[in-house]
């Protein structure tokens, strides 16, 4: 049934017509009131009909002296016989439970009982001229109480006990006028008019109600049948207090999520089966006591979530309710719904912590961290102090992860959070804002040496030695920190002063503290700068090639050149390697760069005598680019240069990016014939390993050992003998990187390297230069 049957019930006034039953209202199903209407004029079937012929009986004995006899049997004959038959048909149908009736039914009905009220008027009309004034007081009596009785009995028919009334009243107002009292006619006509207007005014209530009722009790069905749909789907249930709070009409359901019988739930106060222990105790939650306080001041709620103890375990439930009120505006309690909710909420608290903390170390995550810094910031701001933020990035660490595994590397990062989280006070926030960068939110830093105590601690803790899975591992930790809202008056600004001074940390070689200093935003834009200028540089053609000989140890002949890259700017000048490549590097740019540095030196070589070799740096990234490959094989097309005589240097860094596909390439530009040298050994997270793997032709010593050994370090002079006897034993040659005075070359002579790169037998010289130095009459160049 549809709501709008439903409004419709309540607004819905019947006309005169259809109470009558002489139509029939359009969409409602009328047949119910109709089937009231027959039913309740049947209930009274049995003793109308017993009246009725009682009636005729006292009728007939009355006039059966001075009456034809033959005339007045036959009148009661047919009177008893009319009544009898409709009385049984009646009765007979009187148990019978109809739900509808159509009108023809109800019409029939009355036709019914406007004959027996025919048999009636018939009286007067055939009896009333031979009649003594006391017979004719008789039929007058007996007829006018039929009259009334029809106006409460036949009522909810009302056309039929009008009709009933009617004819009754207008055959004894002939009667009377017959006998020319007309007072006595005109008495017969009111009165019946009076009844009919009664039994009108009777069956439209009589209709009105049965209509109105029927209609509540379909409502209420639906209502019902609406909540049982309710309860049935879903794990939402029912619950109902009486006005002092306790359960009433416990539903199964609800019983079931609490573990025990809906009997053991009745009548109990309604927060005591939520607080289970806590009853006791008193110390209700939150949620708890605003329920007690909705309940206690009538007052509607919704979603209410509140914990509730069941047994040994805290579910989490949802209620919603509204106080019940009855029409005569008295409070009779709550009614509502509630459903367990526990299973969302955890899911809610899973998705809520994974949004907030970091899945593999567990420490507050970026998100987190920005916020409780936004909150360091405001307090500070209030009370007119300051707070600080610091910026955490391991030395190292990459190094770690990509020689030993990633596995590894997370086993790090969660010690490296633990030991962080450890030196925390309630004044320090730590977190985790990805790869190996960490921060700390201060909250009062006031005091200006604070931050840097901390800054101290944080690095010495983490620098200390970990185990990791048999592996003892070195790493360091360096430190920028900025103090708001001197160092950055928002957020962001205050994140970016950290960040610069940590990149001066990391800049200075790591495992150093650095505050932010308005100075660290110039170099920002000195780098900003740099990176403009260095995107335009290639076609400004602002590059220049310089080759530095690389000369036999013993003979100090020249066997090769190293080509390095000059970059001259027309406003900053001559730009440091040291510093553009890095930047080209983050920049992707080293990709065009590099392969134009190859370009040149190929073709540079190309003019040289045939047995000098060229060495062309290549970086990390370079080796990522799948065309790289292509690119040597095209350059030493155009060049016309022998692969013997390429040798390109690469750091040990290639071999740090595991999956990157860097070995793969190396063993294809092997296969090209080209020559590889391992730059810069020992400076990076040296592990011997990938020295088998892949078959270099040179080894590289970094200057630092050379310095080291030259100044009789015994550790440096160990590794240069070591990786000497390495080189030898693999068929590798060794290069001594950076010598620069007769002491070192006799002493790098003597480790037993085989050849020397170093200002002592020239610095890196333009192309034309280091031309000149093959014009000597030897044909064999020889330096210094
Ligand atoms: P590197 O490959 O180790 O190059 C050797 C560096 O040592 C050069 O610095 C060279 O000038 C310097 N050097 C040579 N002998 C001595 C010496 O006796 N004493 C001292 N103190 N230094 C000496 P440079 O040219 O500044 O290059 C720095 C770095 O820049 C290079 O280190 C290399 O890693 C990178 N680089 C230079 N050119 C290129 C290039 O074309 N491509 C790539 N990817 N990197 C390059
Ligand atoms: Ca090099
Ligand atoms: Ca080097």
């Amino acid at each position: 049934m549809s709501n709008k049957t439903n409004d419709k019930s309540v607004s819905f006034q019947p006309s005169w017509a259809i109470i009558l039953g002489l139509s029939s209202p359009q969409e409602t199903e009328w047949g119910e009131v109709r089937a009231a209407q027959i039913k309740a004029v049947r209930d009274v079937a049995l003793s109308r009909m017993v009246f009725s012929i009682l009636g005729a009986i006292v009728v007939f004995a009355s006039l059966r002296a001075d009456m034809p006899y033959a005339l007045l049997l036959g009148w009661f004959i047919c009177f008893t016989l009319v009544t009898a038959v409709q009385g049984v048909f009646q009765l007979r149908r009187k148990n019978e439970t109809f739900a509808t009736a159509s009108r023809f039914q109800l019409l029939n009905e009355t036709s019914s009982l406007i004959l027996s009220a025919l048999c009636w008027a018939a009286l007067p009309f055939a009896f009333s001229s031979g009649a003594t004034p006391n017979q004719m007081l008789i039929i007058w009596t007996v007829m006018t109480a039929f009259m009334g009785m029809a106006t409460f009995a036949l009522s909810p028919l009302p056309l039929a006990a009008s009709g009933f009334i009617f004819i009754m009243g207008g055959s004894l107002g002939y009667m009377m006028w017959q006998l020319n009292l007309l007072y006595l006619s005109a008495a017969a006509l009111a009165y019946s008019g009076a009844l009919t207007a009664a039994c009108l005014a009777t069956g439209r209530s009589f209709v009105c109600h049965t209509y109105a009722s029927r209609s509540l009790r379909e409502k209420n069905e639906v209502v019902s049948l609406l909540l049982r749909e309710y309860e049935d789907s879903g794990g939402d249930w029912m619950w109902q207090t009486d006005a002092s709070r306790c359960l009433t009409h416990v539903s199964p359901r609800m019983a079931i999520a609490l573990g025990v019988e809906p009997t053991a739930l009745e009548a109990k106060p309604f927060l005591q089966i939520l607080a289970g222990e806590t009853w006791e105790a008193g110390n209700f939650g939150a949620g708890l006591r605003e329920l007690a306080d909705r309940l206690k001041n009538r007052e509607s709620f919704s979603d209410l979530v509140l914990p509730v103890q069941i047994g040994n375990e805290t579910r989490w439930w949802e209620l919603s309710a509204s106080p019940r009120i009855d029409e005569t505006g008295s409070y009779l309690g709550f009614r509502g719904v509630g459903s367990d909710i526990t299973e969302q909420q955890k899911s809610a608290d899973k998705i809520n912590r994974m949004a907030r903390f970091d899945t593999l170390t567990g420490l507050p995550n970026r998100l987190s961290v920005t916020e409780a810094l936004a909150t360091a910031m405001a307090e500070a701001d209030r009370w007119r102090s300051r707070c600080g933020f610091m910026m955490i990035d391991l030395d190292r660490f990459k190094a770690v992860n990509d020689t030993l595994g990633h596995p590894i590397g997370d086993r790090l990062l969660t010690l490296v959070s633990q030991r962080l989280r450890s030196i925390m006070t309630d004044n320090e926030m730590c977190g985790r804002l990805g790869g190996d960068e960490f921060a700390v939110v201060v909250k009062d830093a006031s005091d200006p040496s604070k931050m840097e105590r901390v800054a101290r601690k944080i690095i010495e803790t983490l620098s200390a030695p970990y185990e990791v899975e048999q592996n003892t591992l070195y790493i360091g930790a360096s430190v920028g920190t900025a103090v708001g809202p001197r160092d950055g008056r928002s957020v962001e600004m205050l994140i970016r002063s950290a960040d610069l001074a940590l990149y001066r940390s990391k800049d200075s070689g790591g495992s150093a503290f650095n505050a932010y200093e308005p100075q660290l935003h110039v170099h920002a834009e000195e780098r900003r700068v740099l990176e403009i200028a260095l995107r335009k540089a290639l076609e400004r053609k602002e590059f220049e090639v310089h080759y530095q000989p690389v000369v036999n140890a013993k003979t100090g002949v020249i066997e090769s050149f190293e080509a390095l890259l000059r970059w001259n700017n027309k406003e900053l000048g001559m730009v440091s390697p040291m510093k553009f490549i890095p930047i080209a590097e983050e920049t992707r740019l080293i990709g065009s760069i590099g392969e134009w540095v190859l370009r040149t030196a190929c073709a540079e070589a190309a003019g040289w005598p045939s047995h000098i070799k060229v060495a062309v740096n290549v970086s990390a990234e370079q080796l990522h680019d799948a065309s790289f490959v292509a690119t040597i094989v095209s350059a030493l097309a155009h060049a016309g240069l022998p692969p013997h005589r390429l040798e390109l240097e690469v750091t040990e860094s290639v071999f740090m990016k595991e999956g990157t596909g860097a070995v793969a390439v190396l063993e294809r530009i092997l296969a090209l014939g080209v020559k590889l040298a391992l730059d810069d050994f020992g400076t990076g997270y040296s592990s011997l390993g990938y020295l088998s793997k892949t078959k270099f032709s040179t080894i590289k010593i970094d200057r630092s050992f050379v310095q080291g050994a030259s100044r009789k370090l015994p550790e440096s002079i160990a590794i240069i003998r070591a990786v000497v006897a390495l080189a030898d034993s693999l068929g590798m040659m060794t290069t001594a990187e950076g010598v620069e005075t007769d002491e070192e070359c006799r002493m790098i002579n003597d480790l037993g390297c085989r050849k020397i790169q170093g200002y002592l037998f020239g610095r890196p010289m333009p192309a034309h230069e280091a031309r000149q130095l093959f014009n000597s009459e030897t044909g064999a160049a020889q330096v210094a």
